[in-house]
């Protein structure tokens, strides 16, 4: 079965995935990682976020790979065979990575790699638009929700626990715009899909999604 989660930043999405994943004995797969990857290497080129020629061409040369760890936590992510996966967590990163996320080169190049990685059909593929464009037959979709504030604390406290400065009203003000730039944006705009189970976490834990959800995959 491949399931597909989407939904907006600081939905919860990441660790229901994972914990999903890690439950079904799936392979978890991070689109967003792939969008922030193709991020870094293009702040590390000087390329900017208006060549969306050179941009489409970066995100076609790049190898990005992704290794789980069935233990449902790790996820690291290999940029040419570099270990990136904290690099492509940076402020500087999440600002610039829904700029190229509206390139639509960009977005073809992405979109056929993360097919290709769903290939094995036993696949917790998470992002934006996976139920809508990446994999529309997907067997089972999800959008997550939840509300800004809630979605900023989420983010403030994952930010800060990694070791970097972060105020929560800027948190607040980050997702709403990165928000307003993925639900614009001419191609592929957050959206549920229309056969996607909907599902509001705030103030739910993670476990109690993931029975949610797990019931539903079961059903
Ligand atoms: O999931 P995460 O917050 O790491 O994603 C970073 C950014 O990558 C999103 O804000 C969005 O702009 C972009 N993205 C996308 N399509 C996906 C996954 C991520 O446009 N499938």
């Amino acid at each position: 079965m491949r399931i597909a989660i989407d939904g907006p930043a600081g939905a919860g999405k990441s660790t229901v995935a994972k914990k999903l994943a890690g439950l079904l004995g799936y392979d978890y797969i991070d689109t967003g990682a792939m969008y922030r990857a193709v991020a870094l290497a293009a702040l590390s080129a000087g390329i900017p976020g208006d060549d969306e020629e050179a941009l489409t061409r970066l995100a076609e040369s790049l190898t990005i790979e992704q290794v789980w760890r069935q233990d449902g936590t790790t996820l690291k992510v290999f940029l040419n065979g570099r270990d990136v996966t904290r690099e492509i967590r940076t402020p500087e990163v999440s600002r610039f990575v829904s700029v190229i996320a509206q390139v639509p080169g960009v977005r073809q190049q992405l979109t056929a790699k993360q097919r290709a990685m769903a290939a094995s059909g036993r696949v917790v593929m998470e992002g934006r638009d996976i139920g809508t464009v990446v994999l529309p037959d997907a067997e089972k979709k999800f959008f997550l929700t939840a509300s800004v504030e809630e979605r900023a604390r989420r983010r403030f406290l994952e930010i800060t626990g990694q070791g970097y400065d972060a105020t929560l009203e800027e948190q607040i003000r980050e997702i709403a715009a990165r928000d307003a730039r993925d639900e614009s944006r001419a191609v592929a705009p957050l959206m549920p899909a229309p056969d996607a189970v909907v599902i509001d976490t705030t103030g739910k834990s993670p476990d109690q999604v993931v029975a949610e959800m797990a019931a539903l995959v079961r059903g």
